[in-house]
Protein backbone atom coordinates (compact mmCIF):
# COMPACT_ATOMS: atom_id res chain seq x y z
CA UNK A 1 0.00 0.00 0.00
CA UNK A 2 1.01 3.62 -0.87
CA UNK A 3 0.05 7.06 0.00
CA UNK A 4 1.35 10.26 -0.34
CA UNK A 5 2.12 12.29 2.77
CA UNK A 6 2.43 16.25 2.34
CA UNK A 7 4.45 18.49 4.75
CA UNK A 8 3.61 21.33 4.85
CA UNK A 9 5.88 24.37 6.38
CA UNK A 10 6.84 27.81 7.02
CA UNK A 11 9.16 28.20 4.00
CA UNK A 12 8.25 25.26 1.87
CA UNK A 13 6.23 22.06 1.28
CA UNK A 14 7.85 18.93 0.94
CA UNK A 15 5.51 16.08 -0.40
CA UNK A 16 6.31 12.26 -1.17
CA UNK A 17 5.31 8.82 -1.91
CA UNK A 18 5.10 6.20 1.08
CA UNK A 19 5.57 2.78 0.93
CA UNK A 20 3.03 1.93 4.27
CA UNK A 21 4.63 -1.60 4.77
CA UNK A 22 8.36 -0.26 5.36
CA UNK A 23 7.71 3.66 5.77
CA UNK A 24 10.30 3.99 2.39
CA UNK A 25 9.94 7.43 0.63
CA UNK A 26 9.55 6.46 -2.84
CA UNK A 27 9.33 9.66 -4.89
CA UNK A 28 9.83 13.24 -3.35
CA UNK A 29 9.68 16.79 -4.04
CA UNK A 30 9.94 19.80 -2.22
CA UNK A 31 8.89 23.50 -3.34
CA UNK A 32 8.68 26.95 -2.10
CA UNK A 33 5.14 27.06 0.05
CA UNK A 34 4.82 30.49 -1.20
CA UNK A 35 3.00 31.28 1.66
CA UNK A 36 2.83 34.99 1.54
CA UNK A 37 -0.11 34.67 -1.00
CA UNK A 38 -2.26 32.94 1.37
CA UNK A 39 -4.05 29.97 2.08
CA UNK A 40 -5.65 28.92 -1.09
CA UNK A 41 -2.30 29.26 -3.05
CA UNK A 42 -0.82 27.41 -0.64
CA UNK A 43 -2.77 24.45 -1.22
CA UNK A 44 -2.87 24.70 -4.91
CA UNK A 45 1.04 24.09 -4.38
CA UNK A 46 0.75 21.44 -2.20
CA UNK A 47 -1.56 19.49 -4.89
CA UNK A 48 0.91 20.49 -7.19
CA UNK A 49 4.01 18.49 -4.81
CA UNK A 50 1.53 15.46 -4.29
CA UNK A 51 1.05 15.65 -8.39
CA UNK A 52 4.53 15.85 -8.62
CA UNK A 53 5.19 12.67 -6.68
CA UNK A 54 1.83 10.35 -7.79
CA UNK A 55 2.72 6.92 -9.05
CA UNK A 56 0.16 3.63 -8.88
CA UNK A 57 -2.74 2.53 -6.65
CA UNK A 58 -2.62 5.40 -3.67
CA UNK A 59 -4.68 4.83 -0.56
CA UNK A 60 -4.80 8.28 0.50
CA UNK A 61 -3.34 11.92 0.94
CA UNK A 62 -1.76 12.72 4.11
CA UNK A 63 -1.17 16.43 5.25
CA UNK A 64 0.69 17.91 8.28
CA UNK A 65 0.44 21.19 9.60
CA UNK A 66 2.84 23.26 11.23
CA UNK A 67 -0.31 24.06 13.63
CA UNK A 68 -3.10 22.55 15.65
CA UNK A 69 -5.81 20.29 13.55
CA UNK A 70 -9.03 19.60 14.84
CA UNK A 71 -10.77 16.42 14.05
CA UNK A 72 -12.54 18.00 10.74
CA UNK A 73 -9.20 18.38 9.55
CA UNK A 74 -9.59 21.98 10.03
CA UNK A 75 -5.96 23.83 10.35
CA UNK A 76 -7.07 25.98 13.79
CA UNK A 77 -4.19 28.58 12.98
CA UNK A 78 -0.66 28.44 12.80
CA UNK A 79 2.20 30.64 14.30
CA UNK A 80 4.38 30.68 10.47
CA UNK A 81 1.82 31.18 7.85
CA UNK A 82 0.30 34.20 8.03
CA UNK A 83 -3.98 33.99 7.25
CA UNK A 84 -3.91 30.41 8.37
CA UNK A 85 -6.90 30.62 10.42
CA UNK A 86 -9.41 27.93 10.46
CA UNK A 87 -8.76 26.42 7.00
CA UNK A 88 -10.34 23.38 5.69
CA UNK A 89 -7.33 21.47 4.51
CA UNK A 90 -8.10 18.14 4.48
CA UNK A 91 -11.63 18.99 2.83
CA UNK A 92 -9.86 21.40 0.38
CA UNK A 93 -6.85 19.19 -0.93
CA UNK A 94 -9.75 16.26 -1.07
CA UNK A 95 -11.68 18.17 -3.68
CA UNK A 96 -8.18 19.35 -5.22
CA UNK A 97 -6.85 15.69 -5.76
CA UNK A 98 -10.00 13.83 -5.61
CA UNK A 99 -8.75 11.50 -3.10
CA UNK A 100 -9.44 11.00 0.67
CA UNK A 101 -7.15 13.14 2.76
CA UNK A 102 -6.61 13.53 6.23
CA UNK A 103 -4.31 16.02 7.98
CA UNK A 104 -2.84 16.34 11.73
CA UNK A 105 -0.19 18.56 13.43
CA UNK A 106 3.06 18.17 12.18
CA UNK A 107 4.67 16.98 15.87
CA UNK A 108 1.58 14.35 16.13
CA UNK A 109 2.88 13.10 13.01
CA UNK A 110 6.35 12.83 13.43
CA UNK A 111 5.58 10.82 16.56
CA UNK A 112 3.50 8.48 14.41
CA UNK A 113 6.12 7.74 12.39
CA UNK A 114 8.65 7.59 14.56
CA UNK A 115 6.25 4.58 16.45
CA UNK A 116 5.64 3.17 13.12
CA UNK A 117 9.01 2.88 11.87
CA UNK A 118 11.44 4.99 14.21
CA UNK A 119 12.59 4.83 17.66
CA UNK A 120 9.30 4.64 19.14
CA UNK A 121 8.64 1.09 18.08
CA UNK A 122 9.34 -0.90 21.44
CA UNK A 123 6.85 1.61 22.98
CA UNK A 124 3.24 1.21 23.85
CA UNK A 125 2.96 5.18 24.97
CA UNK A 126 5.76 7.69 24.72
CA UNK A 127 5.93 11.46 24.29
CA UNK A 128 7.63 13.13 20.89
CA UNK A 129 9.35 15.95 21.27
CA UNK A 130 11.07 18.48 18.11
CA UNK A 131 13.19 20.83 19.89
CA UNK A 132 14.15 23.51 17.28
CA UNK A 133 13.35 26.96 16.75
CA UNK A 134 10.13 25.86 18.75
CA UNK A 135 9.17 22.95 21.00
CA UNK A 136 6.38 20.27 19.09
CA UNK A 137 5.10 17.56 20.80
CA UNK A 138 3.33 14.44 20.14
CA UNK A 139 1.81 12.11 22.68
CA UNK A 140 0.80 8.48 22.11
CA UNK A 141 -1.22 6.54 23.89
CA UNK A 142 -1.62 2.57 23.96
CA UNK A 143 -0.76 2.87 20.03
CA UNK A 144 -2.78 5.51 19.28
CA UNK A 145 -2.06 9.71 18.69
CA UNK A 146 -3.79 11.25 22.16
CA UNK A 147 -5.03 14.31 20.64
CA UNK A 148 -7.14 15.72 22.83
CA UNK A 149 -11.11 17.28 23.30
CA UNK A 150 -10.35 19.32 20.66
CA UNK A 151 -7.52 18.48 18.51
CA UNK A 152 -4.68 20.43 20.37
CA UNK A 153 -3.31 18.45 22.49
CA UNK A 154 0.91 18.51 22.99
CA UNK A 155 0.96 22.06 22.93
CA UNK A 156 3.36 21.36 25.56
CA UNK A 157 6.10 24.08 24.08
CA UNK A 158 3.24 26.68 25.25
CA UNK A 159 2.80 25.60 28.83
CA UNK A 160 4.01 28.67 30.57
CA UNK A 161 7.07 27.30 32.88
CA UNK A 162 8.38 31.08 33.78
CA UNK A 163 6.65 33.51 35.95
CA UNK A 164 6.26 36.99 34.14
CA UNK A 165 9.16 35.55 31.71
CA UNK A 166 9.92 36.49 27.75
CA UNK A 167 7.11 36.98 25.10
CA UNK A 168 6.60 34.24 22.75
CA UNK A 169 5.69 33.68 19.31
CA UNK A 170 1.63 32.76 20.27
CA UNK A 171 1.56 35.89 22.75
CA UNK A 172 1.63 34.31 25.52
CA UNK A 173 4.57 35.07 28.46
CA UNK A 174 7.14 32.53 29.96
CA UNK A 175 6.28 29.36 27.56
CA UNK A 176 8.56 26.74 27.73
CA UNK A 177 10.29 27.05 24.28
CA UNK A 178 10.98 30.44 25.27
CA UNK A 179 13.65 28.93 27.92
CA UNK A 180 14.04 25.18 26.29
CA UNK A 181 14.55 25.68 22.11
CA UNK A 182 16.99 25.99 20.10
CA UNK A 183 16.23 29.10 19.76
CA UNK A 184 16.06 30.01 23.63
CA UNK A 185 19.68 28.53 23.53
CA UNK A 186 20.71 30.79 20.60
CA UNK A 187 19.42 34.17 22.03
CA UNK A 188 21.00 33.06 25.59
CA UNK A 189 24.47 32.51 24.20
CA UNK A 190 24.11 35.65 22.30
CA UNK A 191 23.69 37.54 25.28
CA UNK A 192 26.17 35.94 27.50
CA UNK A 193 29.11 35.63 24.92
CA UNK A 194 27.84 39.71 23.87
CA UNK A 195 27.78 38.70 20.12
CA UNK A 196 25.11 36.60 17.87
CA UNK A 197 25.66 32.82 17.73
CA UNK A 198 23.18 29.80 17.52
CA UNK A 199 22.31 26.77 19.55
CA UNK A 200 25.20 24.97 17.52
CA UNK A 201 28.21 27.31 18.41
CA UNK A 202 27.07 27.34 21.51
CA UNK A 203 27.16 23.18 21.48
CA UNK A 204 30.20 23.60 19.61
CA UNK A 205 31.98 26.41 22.31
CA UNK A 206 30.47 23.92 25.17
CA UNK A 207 32.71 21.10 23.74
CA UNK A 208 36.01 23.50 22.93
CA UNK A 209 35.43 24.16 26.92
CA UNK A 210 33.63 27.31 26.89
CA UNK A 211 33.09 28.00 30.51
CA UNK A 212 29.65 30.83 29.41
CA UNK A 213 29.16 28.46 26.75
CA UNK A 214 28.60 25.37 28.71
CA UNK A 215 26.28 27.65 31.40
CA UNK A 216 24.04 28.22 28.86
CA UNK A 217 23.24 25.09 27.64
CA UNK A 218 23.12 23.59 31.18
CA UNK A 219 20.67 26.38 32.01
CA UNK A 220 18.63 25.19 28.76
CA UNK A 221 19.34 21.68 29.14
CA UNK A 222 17.87 22.13 32.87
CA UNK A 223 14.51 23.77 31.81
CA UNK A 224 14.33 20.63 29.07
CA UNK A 225 14.44 18.54 32.02
CA UNK A 226 12.14 20.47 33.79
CA UNK A 227 9.64 20.09 30.88
CA UNK A 228 9.85 16.57 30.67
CA UNK A 229 9.47 15.93 34.97
CA UNK A 230 6.19 18.00 34.77
CA UNK A 231 4.76 15.74 31.54
CA UNK A 232 6.05 12.33 33.83
CA UNK A 233 4.53 13.01 36.82
CA UNK A 234 1.09 13.70 34.93
CA UNK A 235 1.94 10.72 32.38
CA UNK A 236 4.08 8.28 33.37
CA UNK A 237 4.96 7.12 29.90
CA UNK A 238 7.08 4.58 29.03
CA UNK A 239 9.70 6.44 26.68
CA UNK A 240 10.48 10.16 25.81
CA UNK A 241 11.82 10.71 21.85
CA UNK A 242 13.24 13.50 20.99
CA UNK A 243 13.63 14.75 17.14
CA UNK A 244 14.66 18.29 15.95
CA UNK A 245 17.51 20.32 15.66
CA UNK A 246 18.92 20.45 19.06
CA UNK A 247 18.72 16.40 19.34
CA UNK A 248 21.52 16.38 16.83
CA UNK A 249 24.12 17.62 19.55
CA UNK A 250 24.11 13.79 20.57
CA UNK A 251 25.42 12.72 23.92
CA UNK A 252 26.28 16.65 24.40
CA UNK A 253 22.41 16.79 25.01
CA UNK A 254 21.05 13.70 26.00
CA UNK A 255 23.53 12.69 28.57
CA UNK A 256 23.18 15.49 31.11
CA UNK A 257 19.14 15.74 29.82
CA UNK A 258 18.96 12.05 31.38
CA UNK A 259 20.93 13.08 34.38
CA UNK A 260 18.68 16.20 35.06
CA UNK A 261 15.48 14.02 34.32
CA UNK A 262 16.71 11.29 36.85
CA UNK A 263 17.44 13.68 39.69
CA UNK A 264 13.65 15.41 39.43
CA UNK A 265 12.32 12.00 39.05
CA UNK A 266 14.70 9.50 41.57
CA UNK A 267 12.43 9.85 44.07
CA UNK A 268 9.67 7.83 42.01
CA UNK A 269 12.11 5.67 39.07
CA UNK A 270 15.55 4.54 39.08
CA UNK A 271 15.56 4.58 35.22
CA UNK A 272 14.29 7.01 32.71
CA UNK A 273 14.31 6.35 28.91
CA UNK A 274 14.99 9.25 26.59
CA UNK A 275 16.29 8.39 22.95
CA UNK A 276 17.11 10.34 19.87
CA UNK A 277 14.62 10.21 17.36
CA UNK A 278 15.50 7.40 14.08
CA UNK A 279 13.60 9.13 11.35
CA UNK A 280 15.61 12.23 9.78
CA UNK A 281 14.39 15.01 7.66
CA UNK A 282 11.64 12.97 6.19
CA UNK A 283 9.75 11.91 9.18
CA UNK A 284 7.06 15.05 8.04
CA UNK A 285 6.38 13.18 4.82
CA UNK A 286 6.35 9.74 6.65
CA UNK A 287 4.08 10.80 9.57
CA UNK A 288 1.48 12.33 7.18
CA UNK A 289 1.64 9.54 4.85
CA UNK A 290 0.96 7.46 8.10
CA UNK A 291 -2.55 8.54 8.38
CA UNK A 292 -3.43 6.15 6.64
CA UNK A 293 -2.01 2.74 8.53
ZN1 LIG B 1 3.98 30.24 23.65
Amino acid sequence: MRAIGIDLGGTKIAAGLVDLDTGAVLRRTIIPSEGDKGPQVVMDRMADAARQVMEGKIVGVGVGAPGPVNYQGVVLWTPNLGGWKNIPVAPEMERRLELPTRADNDANLAAWAEYRFGAARPFASFFYLTISTGIGCGIVLNRQVWRGHHGWAGETGHMPVVRQGRKCGCGSYGCWETVASGTAIGRAGSEALGRPVDAKAIFQLAAQGDAEAQKVLDEAIDYVALGLTSLQKNFDLEAVIIGGGVSRAGDAFFIPLRQKTLGYLRHMVDEVIILPAQLGEEVGIIGAAALWT
